[in-house]
């Protein structure tokens, strides 16, 4: 007879370890998205609307490979190089993205 073995947790992997894992660089990009208290004066947070249009900032002068975890240095570098002329997100953009990582389905309304 044998026992049902629970399913083991996930062990914490940053961003580099979960990259290694699959055999691909780590490259990693950041985006800033301001909040702004709201206008009715509830003292809550809002998205600003200067977020919607243009691409996001990044806290970076370009993608960082320092916690990649390859032995090709030179390939990464190349990466990183093809990754900052890839476009940042703008606020909707950012919107589909957490929306697709989270596994939600977006529905927009006319509102
Ligand atoms: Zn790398």
């Amino acid at each position: 007879m044998t026992s049902p073995t629970a399913a083991a947790a996930e062990p914490y992997l940053s961003g580099g370890e979960r990259a290694a894992a699959h055999g691909a660089h780590y490259i990693e990009e950041t985006v800033r998205v301001y909040l702004m208290r709201d206008l009715a004066g509830t003292d809550t947070w809002v998205i600003d609307p200067t977020c919607f249009g243009d691409a996001l900032a990044s806290e970076y002068d370009e993608p960082q490979n320092s916690e990649c975890r390859c032995e090709t240095p030179d390939e990464c570098a190349d990466i990183v190089d093809r990754m900052d002329k890839v476009g940042l997100p703008d606020g909707e953009e950012l919107m589909f993205m957490l929306a697709a990582a989270l596994g939600y389905t977006l529905t927009k309304t006319d509102s």
